[in-house]
């Protein structure tokens, strides 16, 4: 069943409706008629099936026939991934695949060994990463639309950590304390937790030490060095073995 997000304003009276390119998709591509169902996201974590009633020439409305939570979310989990701002077309692969893999939100920043230089072309990228989430959040069938933050520094995103249950900073150079270690130290389920990913150069001894000091726990992720893009989604599906429902 084809599948589209609306904003809640476009559920009203058991009714749906689809505009703008989600319409011309429906209407033009799919050639979708009278009476087939759709199925269509909130981004709130709910989901409705709805058929196609009246066509128009801008829009269409379609009957809500039934309502569920999406499968794609989980309410025991919520992970926010802090990316370091990697080299060339990267950032896009992590969002891609983190979303996948279920981050609720992710910020980019930048640190020490950030090597890419964004300049002017902050609020572009800002933008086609928002986009990157957004097509990776409808074909892997979330409940929401990932938010993709503007890029911050490491030191800023140190002060926001009291918002989380659980901060975890993969570092490289890590050797004893795993995933598995840290939670068998916890005693209660963690369910807003962020994860810290380097960059290509990694972090600074000091930077560590900043999340340490703000609460977070350096974790590894293994014996091998894993590229940047692969660390996020492994430390992602790690979390998702021992806390998704
Ligand atoms: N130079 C490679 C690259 O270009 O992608 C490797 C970069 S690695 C240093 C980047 C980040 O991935 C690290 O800062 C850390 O957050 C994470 N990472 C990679 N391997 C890891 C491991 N074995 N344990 C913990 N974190 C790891």
């Amino acid at each position: 069943m084809h599948r589209f997000f609306v904003s809640p304003g476009q559920i009203e009276d058991g009714l749906v409706t689809i505009e703008g390119e989600d319409f011309k998709h429906i209407t033009k591509v799919l050639r979708l008629r009278d009476d087939e169902a759709i199925e269509v996201c909130d981004g709130r974590g709910t989901d409705y099936i709805a058929c196609v009633e009246t066509v128009g020439k801008d829009s269409l409305k379609g009957r809500i026939l039934e309502s569920r939570p999406s499968r794609g979310e989980t309410d025991s989990l919520r992970v926010t991934l802090f990316q370091g701002v990697p080299k060339g077309q990267k950032m896009e692969s992590v969002i891609q695949k983190c979303v996948e893999a279920g981050a609720a939100s992710i910020v980019p920043f930048t640190s020490e060994r950030t090597v890419v230089k964004l300049g002017d072309k902050e609020e572009k990228k800002t933008r086609r990463w928002q986009r990157v989430a957004y097509e990776a959040a409808k074909q892997s069938k979330r409940g929401i639309i990932p938010h993709v933050a503007e890029v911050t520094t490491l030191s800023a995103v140190a002060d926001t950590l009291d918002n989380y249950d659980l901060v975890l900073i993969a570092y490289e150079g890590e050797e004893e304390s795993s995933l598995k270690d840290v939670i068998s130290c916890l005693e209660f389920d963690p369910e807003r937790i962020a994860v810290i990913i380097g960059p290509e150069g990694g972090f600074a001894p000091a930077e560590v030490a900043m999340i340490e000091e703000a609460g977070g726990y350096s974790v590894s992720l293994g014996r091998r060095i894993l590229r940047t893009e692969t660390a996020g989604v492994v430390l992602l599906a790690q979390l998702n073995f021992f806390y998704e429902d």
